[in-house]
């Protein structure tokens, strides 16, 4: 066995990197792969242009005609470009993106054939789609869906197929994607702000919500990732002793990049250019072999787009590097583990960053109140903030062996939170025009633009606000940011339009004006929020007991993080924001736990089968090694032997110790599995299943790491961490 690791090291240590010459003006190759409105303007007749320009802008809708008139277009473009195939692209609750490519050609009789690609096939499509995860919404004799156009994304080109983003449904309309959902969460944001947004500027007609997300990511040799049947089969190592250097020296954060890594990047960020995603910073992370990388930010639902298809072309350029791209959660215990950072916030159609201070007072208390309700809707929402990012994966990071915790807060910086200790005290109802002017000039005239000590964050914050946009740091680094762009896009709009209740019914019925009803609003919100918002180290064990006496969630597991998707509270909220009706959230609840359950079920069987058949062998070999030895020396010494065995005999006792205890927990382990497999509420399977095996992986874990340092280096069979870690 030991031969496979050592062939692999082999593998690593002969390779040379692939050299990639760094675009020297990515602004040229920005987009050319991609039907954008540069493009469209080329290929379109003004009549489709506008067709398409309206529905991305308005929302309408696109005739038939017109649809045929931007297939026919798109394919001539695509063709020039060396495009044979085209597909819809879609984001089923798998996760990952989906395709099934067609081509282009059609037989039209008397043997001959074209090139075609008619509206019809750009709208919408019937991929097979039964495999695919619907949560019970499709039922088997009805087992179709469809996938619909979503011209807000634009078609973009990768390989020689012509992709197109649309929306997955099934044929009674219920959401069986990420997209669908997201859309309509944006649309609910738009259409609250843009209200809110009216005290302030009759000039405002649409906002719309950005997405900066900053992706961490491991490159571990491809040999080398080949090597360990645990990382193939569950995209983590399940045992392994940790190096004797980790991450202690912080060497590598914003170190040099390595060479390998850095031709890895050159190459993605071509391809990033040319399928018009817009990545600018890329640099070490914490650990080592562990990177990330961040785009300019976008609109949500592009953004979201972009995110899901970086990821595959990470995948497939990381391939042409031998490396093997990790995105999971903690793909090695004691060592960082990945996430993504949300970037979010909300713009004007005048040009207004909405949670952006500013110079005047006025838009200080747009700001102020766009700022205060999303801390008010976090507040009031925690709970389903962190059931938005709950997997089995991100649960190593959330609550257990590293931060962010699994409780959600916010933080704001001392500047803030002084305006906010300010606003507590305005008084209730009118108010004087002294206050008033003292509330100008010296409350929210005073916020600066740029708020200084948000350029030293608090980086233990699992939300926090940074200068001018909300940052959403427990997000997994596997996981589809539209899960948690959907949640904070829903509460926000449904927190704005309470909020705009509010306000109207005090001018009517207190007779303030404007101003003042906002103020004391906002007031009331400041009071009502404070729970949330937290200043301290959020990874210490103080924040623990404290968040639990201000009473806010902390669930460390995945199956209790869930729940709350379907609580009465977060039914009600989707649903009369129009996200996501009862069917659908059930859908997704019933897929996520699931999930879960096959995860931790592949990873016990994984562990199972490499304890027993790798590690175990390999201690019994070596053991045997050690007794022809002791023997060896009884023989020579006789009776003296202990005085040159004595290591020996300790270490054949103590792999036995070890052995044992493998062996007992992997078959009590097996035991307790066959009873959670009986269970028929899927629901309490998932409870069992993180309550009754889970536990048993680190337990069985120990022992191996221990069997680990104590047999021969030479047979160890399994790819060490140094090995993995510190290829360059
Ligand atoms: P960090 O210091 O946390 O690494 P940066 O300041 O470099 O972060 O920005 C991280 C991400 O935030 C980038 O993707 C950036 O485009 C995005 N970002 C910047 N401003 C905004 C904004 N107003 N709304 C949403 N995302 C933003
Ligand atoms: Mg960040």
């Amino acid at each position: 066995m030991a031969k496979i690791r050592f062939q692999a090291l082999k593998e690593t240590f002969n390779r040379t990197p692939i050299n990639i010459d760094e675009p020297i003006k990515r602004s040229v190759l920005f987009g050319e792969n991609v039907f954008n409105e540069d493009t469209m303007r080329q290929y379109l007749t003004k009549d489709a242009f506008n067709g398409v320009m309206s529905a991305c802008k308005l929302g309408t809708k696109i005739d038939r005609k017109i649809a045929d008139q931007i297939a026919g277009a798109m394919k001539d473009w695509a063709m020039s470009k060396g495009v044979t195939h085209y597909t819809h692209w879609f984001q089923p609750l798998t996760g990952g993106t989906a395709e099934k490519h067609d081509a282009f050609f059609e037989t039209i009789g008397g043997g001959r054939a074209v090139e075609k690609f008619g509206g019809s096939e750009l709208v919408q499509q019937e991929p097979d789609a039964s495999s695919f995860p619907n949560g019970g919404i499709r039922n088997t004799f009805e087992a179709r869906g469809y996938t619909a156009w979503d011209p807000t994304s634009p078609a973009f080109i990768y390989g020689t197929t012509l992709c197109i983003p649309t929306v997955f449904v099934s044929y009674t309309g219920e959401a069986l994607d990420y997209k669908t959902p997201l859309l309509r969460a944006l649309q609910a944001v738009d259409k609250a702000a843009t209200k809110v947004c009216n005290y302030f500027d009759k000039n405002v007609s649409k906002v719309t919500s950005s997405l900066g997300w900053e992706q961490e990511y491991f490159l571990i040799d491809k040999a080398l990732y080949a090597s360990r049947p645990d990382m193939v089969l569950t995209g983590r190592t399940l045992l392994g002793h940790a190096p004797a250097k980790g991450q202690q020296l912080d060497d590598h954060y914003f170190g040099s990049i390595p060479t390998r890594a850095l031709n890895f990047m050159r190459d993605l960020e071509t391809e990033c250019m040319l399928l018009g995603i817009p990545v600018k910073t890329r640099h070490n992370e914490v650990a080592p072999n562990q990177f990330e990388l961040a785009p300019i930010y976008e609109e949500t639902n592009l953004a979201v787009d972009h995110n899901s298809l970086i990821m595959d072309v990470m995948g497939r350029v990381a391939s042409r590097h031998n490396f093997k791209i990790l995105f999971h959660e903690k793909p090695f215990a004691g060592i960082n583990g990945s996430g993504k950072h949300n970037n979010w916030s909300l713009s004007t159609d005048t040009g207004i960053n909405l949670l952006a201070p500013s110079k005047t007072p006025k838009r200080n208390l747009q700001f102020l109140t766009f700022f205060i309700n999303t801390i008010k809707a976090i507040n009031d929402y925690e709970e389903l903030m962190r059931a938005g990012i709950a997997s089995a994966s991100n649960d190593h990071r959330l609550g257990a062996n590293e931060a962010p915790p699994a409780i959600i807060s916010i933080f704001i910086g001392e500047q803030l939170t002084k305006v906010l200790k300010e606003l507590e005290n305005v008084t209730k109802g009118k108010l004087s025009p002294e206050e008033k002017t003292d509330l100008k000039l010296n409350v929210v005239g005073k916020i600066p633009e740029i708020l200084l000590d948000n350029t030293d964050r608090n980086r233990t914050s699992p939300f926090a606000f940074t200068g001018n946009k909300f940052e959403f740091r427990a997000v997994g680094s596997k996981a589809n940011c539209a899960d948690s762009m959907i949640i904070l896009n829903t509460i926000v709009a449904k927190q704005l339009k309470e909020f705009k209740k509010e306000v109207d019914a005090l001018i009517k019925s207190r007779g303030l004006n404007k101003d003042e009803a906002i103020f004391n609003v906002l007031r009331e919100y400041i009071k009502q929020s404070k729970d949330i918002l937290f200043e301290g180290n959020g990874y210490g064990d103080e924040w623990q007991k404290e968040a639990a006496k201000r009473g806010l969630s902390n669930n460390r597991s995945t199956p209790e993080a869930l729940k709350t998707k379907v609580s009465q509270k977060s039914i009600s909220l989707f649903n009369e924001m129009e996200v996501m009706n009862e069917v659908e959230l059930r859908a997704r609840y019933e897929i996520k736990v699931e999930e879960y359950i096959m995860n931790i079920q592949i990873e016990a069987r994984v562990l199972g089968d490499i304890a027993l058949n790798h590690v175990v062998p390999t201690a019994i070999s070596y053991q045997n090694l050690l007794i022809k030895n002791v023997k060896g020396l009884k023989e020579i010494f006789g009776a003296e032997f202990k005085k040159y065995g004595n290591e020996q005999l300790d270490l054949i006792t103590e792999i036995s110790t070890h052995i044992e205890a493998i062996g007992a927990k992997v078959h009590t382990m097996v035991e307790a599995r066959k009873k959670c497999n009986k269970i028929e509420d899927e629901v309490e399977k998932a409870d069992k299943y993180c309550s009754e095996i889970k536990p048993y992986f680190d337990e069985i874990r120990y022992h191996c790491d221990k069997l680990e340092m104590m047999v021969d280096d030479e047979i160890w069979p399994l790819t060490k961490y140094r090995e993995m870690l510190f290829t360059r």
